[in-house]
């Protein structure tokens, strides 16, 4: 199923999970992919690391397991930066070969001068338009994308990707909803008009979003602020502290009419549960009114 349909129908809900890296035991995304399948997310998407490594094989061969084994849909990230359209090519045969559907389309990050064919993510969404037939979601930043040098140009860009072939969009992960609805709001009157799901992470330990900070350039609000202090030398504490942040988020979200939630599991099947079980009613109802 196309990603883009399921908005007419509910309040999306669904989760991002990332491959096991190349030394690790690949049974271990396993467990966790059949522990989060138990929630029935509307789809599980699955990060692709920048460069069209090895990495991308188990992106292609864990968004299709996901679909086989677990009967819940999937979306595989594809970021382009460095490719040629041959190797774009490849990987998108392959992934249409794997029964894939929907992908997200990136252009990915790298530290320095890159060759390729691609320079940003909308040269790979038109390409993808021109030549297959997936269902195209792209990535948004309700706090501007780093490398912008305004928000109207950040807008000016996403609208571009949009009228390029993007059916649906995702957020970087916010801390401070008001960021998202001033966002949602500067998009509609862009004449943005495709479903954005809320990527909400659930941060529950310090490290994690200190390396966040620094590379999505995201604000940690006061009140954020304030249970990092107050909890982060007790790991527990800061977690749960961390689950109570995302659910009051999320609350606000659907109760204000959000299209979607998309949560950064961190391939925390734990996390995930309590989360959902705190807001699957919330859901439910929200669903009903749309239906
Ligand atoms: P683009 O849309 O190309 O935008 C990058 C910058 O260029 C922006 O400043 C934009 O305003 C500007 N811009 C866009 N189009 C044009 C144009 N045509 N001309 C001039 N300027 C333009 N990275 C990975 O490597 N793997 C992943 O799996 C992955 N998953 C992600 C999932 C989500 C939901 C998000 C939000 C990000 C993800 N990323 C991933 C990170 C992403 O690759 C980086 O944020 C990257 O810096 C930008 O990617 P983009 O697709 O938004 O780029």
């Amino acid at each position: 199923m196309k990603t883009a349909d399921i908005f007419d129908e509910k309040t999306v809900f669904s989760l991002e999970v990332f491959p096991p890296k190349p030394d690790a035991n690949e049974s271990v995304i396993y467990k966790t992919l059949e522990e989060l399948s138990d929630i029935s997310p509307d789809f599980i998407s699955v990060t692709y690391g920048a460069g069209g490594g090895k990495n991308g094989c188990k992106t292609i061969q864990i968004a299709s397991d996901i679909q086989d084994r677990y009967g819940v849909e999937s979306v595989a990230h594809m970021p382009c930066i460095g490719l040629t359209k041959e190797q774009a090519a490849a990987i998108l045969d392959s992934m249409q070969d794997n029964g894939i559907e929907n992908i997200l389309a990136l252009r990915g990050d790298s530290s320095g001068s890159v060759q390729g064919d691609f320079r940003h993510a909308s040269d790979l969404i038109t390409f993808i338009r021109e030549n297959y037939d997936f269902n195209i979601i792209a990535a948004c930043y309700p706090e501007v994308h780093p490398e912008s040098s305004s928000c109207a140009d950040d807008l000016k860009w996403l609208k571009h990707k949009v009228d390029c072939g993007a059916h649906h969009l995702i957020t970087q992960l916010f801390l401070d909803n008001s960021y998202f609805y001033d966002f949602c709001e500067k998009a509609r009157t862009s004449g943005i008009d495709v479903p954005i799901e809320a990527g909400i992470m659930p941060v529950t330990n310090k490290r994690q979003i200190e390396r966040m900070v620094k590379l999505c350039g995201v604000e940690l609000p006061k009140k954020f602020v304030r249970v990092l202090e107050k909890y982060e030398h007790n790991e527990t504490a800061l977690r749960d502290a961390g689950i109570a942040y995302a659910i009051d988020q999320i609350t606000e979200l659907i109760t204000d009419g959000v299209d979607g939630i998309h949560l950064y599991t961190m391939n925390n099947p734990y996390v995930a549960h309590r989360i959902y079980d705190a807001v699957q009613s919330l859901i439910t109802v929200t669903s009903c009114a749309r239906a």
